[in-house]
């Protein structure tokens, strides 16, 4: 028995998977009579077929230079957090830890999983203490959930330090990587192909612009990306969804991502000018996280200027926080001049 197989849910390890005939046949035309479809063709009168899958992991494989047996698509990388969960964690027993402040879904997932989370907190740098970390770990816990770079912090940590903790921790290290087109630190996506207990999260929601497409992925050994696939809903990716990402996913990103590094560049040597910024978080996303005097005040008054930030000043580390996203240069532009007209009243 593999190390891995000892941290799977008995229920799991034993599960005996949905199958399709479809999977089985696998050619693209015949007369199908086995999935209670409407014969009636417009598209999308059939499930997606299997083949759409292994068109974009192919794709993805090419493009992040992993084998495509060692990914695992999702319906966004929301869904591989909860597959996670649902393939390591029993419920009521088992628990995750997380660093904090991080991405919110972490904790739903756990709760909706009926896992307990042990939260760790980052440092007041956002710096991870890996002692603390590995500390509040006991025998019951099955993963620890990583965010690199950050949200909502921004910042991405050293791949040493990730991978000490690889190194050290006996179960499932999650790095969720979202972020990782934006920042210069590099991926681990290569290390989650080799090692056992490394599960790396990516999306094409973020650099490759496709978040209403729902489509995320996680890189991992080919047994975990088995047990995942096990674990999925049988279609859990829309046709229509696989037909754009495929399309998108022939263009080039490198540009527009330059764009936003730049912008991002611009926007934190701005914004420290205001009086009301305290300070502005370096950051190796496509956002920002400033601390302001006042941040339901200037939540507020953006708000009522039309332009929509995120209020993270309730988030335990990140009082007095407005988290914003780069945009476009102009939509840019335009939160500057909303912020010089906020500085005068
Ligand atoms: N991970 C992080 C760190 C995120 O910030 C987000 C979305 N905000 C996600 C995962 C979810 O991405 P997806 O659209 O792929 O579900």
């Amino acid at each position: 028995m593999s190390s891995i197989t000892k941290l799977v849910r008995p229920n799991i390890a034993a599960l005996s998977p949905y199958s399709t005939a479809r999977d089985e046949y696998g050619g693209p035309i015949g007369i199908f009579m086995d999935a209670n479809e409407s014969p009636y063709q417009n598209g999308y009168n059939r499930y997606p077929h299997p083949d759409q899958q292994a068109q974009i992991k192919a794709r993805l494989g090419a493009i992040k230079g992993v084998p495509a047996a060692n990914i695992f698509l999702g319906n966004g990388s929301d869904e591989a957090i909860d597959l996670i969960f649902r393939i390591f964690c029993v419920p009521g027993k088992d628990n995750a830890v997380i660093m904090t402040p991080s991405y919110g879904m972490y904790g739903v997932a756990a709760a909706i999983n009926d896992i307990a989370v042990r939260p760790v907190q980052l440092g007041s740098d956002f710096s991870l203490d890996t002692c603390a970390l590995l500390k509040a770990c006991d025998e019951d816990t099955k993963v620890i959930f990583l965010c690199s770079p950050n949200n909502p912090s921004g910042n991405a940590f050293p791949q040493e330090q990730l991978l000490d903790i690889c190194n050290r921790f006996g179960g499932i290290v999650v790095v969720d990587e979202a972020y990782v087109d934006f920042s210069g630190k590099g991926s681990l996506a290569h290390e989650a192909v080799r090692r056992d207990n490394l599960i790396v999260l990516q999306t094409l929601s973020k650099a490759r612009a496709m978040a209403g497409l729902r489509v995320g992925m996680a890189i991992s050994s080919e047994e975990i990306i088995r047990l995942m696939s096990m674990v999925k809903y049988p279609y859990n990716l829309s046709r229509a969804a696989m037909e754009k990402a495929l399309e998108f996913l022939g263009q080039d990103i490198d540009t527009k991502v330059d764009t936003i590094i730049k912008e991002r560049a611009r926007l934190t040597a701005e914004l420290p000018r205001y009086s009301f910024v305290k300070k502005v978080f370096p950051s190796d996303a496509n956002f920002l996280l400033v601390k302001v005097d006042d941040a339901n005040a200037l939540y507020s008054y953006l708000l009522e200027k039309g332009i929509i930030v995120r209020n993270r000043s309730r988030v335990t580390g990140c009082e007095g926080c407005i988290r914003v996203t780069v945009g476009l240069p102009e939509e840019n532009d335009a939160l500057i001049l909303a912020l010089n007209n906020y500085e005068r009243v």
